[in-house]
């Protein structure tokens, strides 16, 4: 065990925050950890589940004299949370979050921090459609990667801790430029949840199929689509307002391609079908093959999440 950090405030204690908890806790990465979240029924829910060693509602309270600070909230709040903790934050001390957009959560968060104050934007590439103290868990990031997207004049000392934090978490780390960052994650993470989304609500939508047939009968390839379709709503509508162009910008290219398969289906072009969905499978494969996925018929998750 080695003590990174004399002291680490986790500003929100969702499913992330409290996966961080949970790791640094049994790793010993810190001396103390304070918790802080703006409702004080999640903050009584986080003293039960015992996450950290001190608990309050203010954010400004908590960063006190921390030497890092981890921002776990919604996108859309981060530029409210940083003007509530500027203020309080400790000379030196490092601030991250692990937000799902990059540029957005810069433009937010960075007019706010004080000279002297190592801002380092962050987001690990790992989670659950659960959300909440309860649905965290140790070893949540563990071979996920975490992208960090410094800014221009970020100390590399600083950056170099921050990897060592993540790195005892047993993430791989990876540095990009925030707006290539917003881009990939658009395509990997924002339009297969747009798209799960989507096709749940328009089966939801349908009167010819009755939703018990749909229930029922879920196990043929939407039960699938369900699960990112069950992820919360708060953060997802954030995703979307604060990543809009890159979103866009996929949707007009996925939007070409399902009207080029739509066309494909009509006129029986079977060869073309044939060979798309021949391509997507190799896709399937290099993902098992890169660690990011076990070959379960279930995705892998009871592997990944033991309360799955
Ligand atoms: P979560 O489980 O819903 O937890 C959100 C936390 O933020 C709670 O402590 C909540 O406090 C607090 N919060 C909500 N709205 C707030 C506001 N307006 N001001 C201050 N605090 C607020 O969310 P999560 O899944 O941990 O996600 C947190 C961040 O991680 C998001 O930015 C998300 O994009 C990113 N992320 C999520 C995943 C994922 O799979 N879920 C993966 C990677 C990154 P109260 O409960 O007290 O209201």
């Amino acid at each position: 065990m080695t003590v990174l950090f004399d002291r680490i405030a986790l500003i929100g204690i969702g499913l992330i925050g409290s996966s961080i908890a949970r790791d640094i806790r049994e790793s010993g990465l810190a001396k103390e950890v304070v918790i802080s979240t703006r409702s004080e029924a999640t903050l009584k829910r986080a003293e039960e589940l015992k996450l950290g060693d001190r608990y309050t509602v203010s954010a400004a309270e908590a960063v006190k004299d921390a030497d890092l600070v981890i921002v776990s909230v919604p996108v859309g709040s981060s530029g409210l949370v940083a003007e509530q903790i500027a203020p309080h934050l400790k000379p030196g001390a490092i601030l991250t979050d692990v937000g799902s957009t990059k540029a957005s959560v810069i433009a937010q968060m960075a007019p706010h921090v004080p000279e002297g104050v190592h801002f380092i934007p962050g987001h690990p590439l790992a989670g659950t459609e659960k959300s909440g103290p309860d649905a965290g868990f140790a070893g949540l990031f563990k071979g996920r990667w975490c992208i960090f997207t410094p800014l221009p004049d970020t100390d590399p000392d600083a950056l170099a801790k921050l990897r060592d934090f993540w790195s005892a978490l047993g993430s791989r780390i990876d540095e990009m430029d925030p707006l290539h960052h917003d881009k990939v994650l658009a395509i990997v993470s924002h339009l297969p949840h747009i798209i799960a989304y989507n096709i749940v609500g328009t089966a939801d939508d349908l009167e010819a199929v009755t939703e018990s047939e749909v229930i029922k009968y879920s196990a043929s390839g939407f039960r699938d689509f369900t699960r990112l379709a069950a992820s919360d709503p708060t953060m997802w509508r954030d995703v979307c307002l604060h990543n809009k162009d890159a979103i866009l910008e996929m949707l007009a290219r996925f939007s070409e391609d399902l009207a080029s398969l739509q066309r494909s289906i009509r006129w029986g072009e079977g060869d073309k079908l044939f060979e798309l969905f021949s391509r997507t499978r190799t896709i399937r494969r290099s993902i098992v093959e890169a660690g990011q996925d076990v070959d379960a018929p279930d995705f892998g998750r009871h592997a990944l999440d033991p309360k799955a």
